[in-house]
């Protein structure tokens, strides 16, 4: 019997109703996929399958999630829901329960079911791929590997994958590739190559591929690595698409530079900031990119969190921040919580955004920028919101609707036609 029979017609997850997938229905997020890079592919006459779903399906934009880190928005992406609901605020973040500062990867963290976990548990067959394995234990949560109908493992540990832990194991040999380097394009290849054989040999319902932005991080739209790199995306979803899936693509985050024309980094140290006007250490600043892949980024983007000491007078310092040069915002956290739909309790007092070109540090001797692979480019304020939406399929937007990236899902399986 066809398990499509069986299975509900909707499943709800976070106070939203998806419709149950009657094909293949994949999600894609391309980490980093700045508004820009698909299109210099195209022109460049290297992404001919893009070309053709933008121009016969649903070629449209969408918001991330502030802050635009890869952590909130692929969290809130499986959830389909903002971080106000999942809990996933950041990569990092301070604990005041235990004065730590902690990452954010585990999934003790996640306060809500995943679009995943609710659809196998309804019967469906679920996929998810992800590059570097910081995401795979958040975007795999959940999930009953033991049913046969679940699979989770990430390209970088995919050597290791194994059936009790991941629903799947000798996963290079089913990929039929070696296994990539954290920081390599082949990362994210790895990603897609996987989600090619899933397809072909699992027919899941329901799949989600996440890769990284390592190319991003380095190489602006239309640079010859760039354009390499959209090529083989676009090699891949011309096969997913041919099998038959309704594919939907969007992004975690865009990406700018944010170096000077030296090369050098464009930075605010705002701990050094707070320290000379509060004394030394009194305040706390938390940059919710840090993560172990400081080669991408240097741990710098384009927001910050910022716990005050008792008494500190925030309306004096956030006065004197927004009149900083390359200071986009500087709001109390509850502003903050309302209007980006955050977890207030694990935001500092202040939430601080750069402009376009600048990022925020901590200190300048708590960078350890020797690593950056070259000027820096990267994200997490207002101006990497924007991301693309693009679909192999036409798709109704209800009109005033702002799609967001977190939409995805319902992109997928509730607009199109
Ligand atoms: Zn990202």
């Amino acid at each position: 019997m066809d398990t499509a029979d069986l299975a509900p017609r909707t499943v709800t997850v976070n106070g939203r109703s998806y419709r149950f997938p009657r094909q293949p229905t994949i999600a894609v997020c391309i980490d980093g996929s700045e508004p820009g890079y698909i299109e210099a592919a195209i022109a460049a006459g290297l992404a001919p399958t893009f070309q053709r779903l933008m121009r016969d399906g649903a070629n449209l934009q969408a918001l991330s999630v502030i802050p635009s880190f890869t952590n909130p928005n692929n969290i809130s992406i499986i959830t389909g829901a903002p971080p106000s609901v999942h809990g996933i605020a950041g990569n990092y973040f301070f604990d005041p329960a235990s004065g730590q500062e902690v990452m954010m990867n585990d999934a003790r963290f996640l306060r809500a079911p995943t679009i995943m976990e609710t659809f196998a548990a309804a019967g469906a067959k679920v996929a998810v791929v992800t590059a570097k394995d910081k995401l795979r234990a958040l975007l795999g949560h959940g999930l009953d590997m033991r049913s046969g109908r679940a699979i989770a493992f990430s390209s970088e540990r995919a050597d290791a994958a194994t059936f009790a832990e991941n629903g799947i194991d000798h996963v290079l040999d089913f990929v039929g590739q070696p296994l990539p380097d954290v920081y390599s394009a082949a990362l994210s290849e790895f990603v897609f190559a996987a989600g090619v054989k899933l397809l072909a040999r699992h027919r899941p319902d329901l799949m989600y591929l996440s890769t990284t932005d390592y190319v991003q991080h380095k190489a602006g739209p239309g640079s010859p690595e760039a354009n390499a790199f959209y090529a083989m995306i676009d090699r891949y979803l011309g096969e997913l698409d041919a099998a038959g899936a309704v594919l939907a693509i969007t992004a975690d985050h865009g990406m700018n530079d944010k170096h000077r024309s030296d090369g050098s980094p464009d930075v605010i140290y705002l701990q050094d900031w707070f320290d000379a006007r509060l004394g030394k250490n009194r305040a706390r600043v938390i940059l919710p990119i840090t993560d172990p892949y400081v080669k991408h980024h240097g741990a710098l983007g384009s927001f910050a969190t910022v716990y005050l000491p008792p008494g500190a007078a925030a309306a004096d310092i956030l006065a004197a921040l927004s009149l900083m040069e390359g200071i986009a915002l500087a709001i109390p956290r509850e502003a903050a919580c309302r209007e980006f739909a955050l977890p207030p309790d694990r935001i500092g007092d202040l939430v601080v955004i750069s402009t376009r070109q600048k990022v925020l540090g901590t200190s300048l001797a708590r960078h350890d920028l020797s690593g950056l692979a070259g000027p820096l480019r990267s994200h997490g304020g207002l101006t990497e919101q924007t991301v693309p939406m693009i679909v192999n399929r036409k798709v109704a937007v209800p009109p005033g609707r702002t799609l967001r990236n977190f939409d995805v899902f319902d992109v997928a399986l509730n607009l199109v036609s």
